[in-house]
């Protein structure tokens, strides 16, 4: 996770939004259409929301694996 300089915009297709939040391109990719040729993906407020919302559903599936 990292800081975002100001004036870069939300990595998703789609939106123009201010991104608030740099995560690996790689991991985003798998919730959100973000271009996996950059490193980072830039993601707005209301994106990170949906992320976290999205990685967190699949933690707790992997966890509910591992306890099988
Ligand atoms: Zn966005």
């Amino acid at each position: 996770m990292g800081k975002v300089a100001k004036g870069v915009s939300c990595s998703v297709q789609g939106c123009s939004d201010k991104a608030v939040i740099s995560l690996a391109s790689a991991n985003v990719a798998k919730y959100l259409s973000v271009s996996k040729s950059e490193k980072k993906a830039y993601l707005c407020r209301e994106h990170y929301k949906q992320y976290k919302k999205m990685s967190k559903h699949e933690r707790e599936l992997e966890r509910a694996r591992f306890r099988l």
